[in-house]
């Protein structure tokens, strides 16, 4: 069974490029367009790892994080926000909210996956389980 990613993104462009270089990763991506939709597919699916984005409508990303980390079932599922706010002090707002980590929009498709891997809860074994890496 593949490991599933819950992605909570309103972007569509975003959705679509994230989904496409953690399929490409062997992972499954279960996508949902805002905070409310989150939370329960959240609940539900018992994701490996949720990708946030904090600009969303309705709840922020912010809240949305705050309210997952209410609920205790989902306490060992890391959270990493996903924000184009380039501003001073997101990093912390997303950890004080409860994120796990951190990525800044535009994301680079070169370490994208890496980096959620660094959050992942998994054992570790050198490089797994993409291959991506090339020195040309
Ligand atoms: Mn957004």
């Amino acid at each position: 069974m593949k490991p599933k990613i819950l992605l909570i993104e309103d972007n569509e462009q975003n959705r679509y490029m994230e989904t496409f270089l953690l399929e490409k990763h062997g992972y499954e991506v279960v996508p949902a367009e805002d905070g409310p939709t989150g939370i329960e597919l959240a609940a539900k699916i018992q994701p490996c790892l949720i990708l946030l984005d904090i600009q969303l409508p309705q709840m922020d990303g912010y809240a949305v994080a705050r309210e997952l980390r209410l609920n205790t079932s989902l306490n060992g599922i890391p959270i990493v926000a996903v924000t184009s706010y380039a501003m001073m002090g997101d990093r912390e707002k997303s950890l004080a909210a409860g994120c796990d980590g951190y990525l800044e929009k535009p994301i680079n498709p070169d370490t994208f996956v890496a980096d959620i891997e660094r959050h992942l809860n998994l054992p570790k074994k050198g490089n797994s389980p993409h291959e991506s890496n090339t020195d040309s």
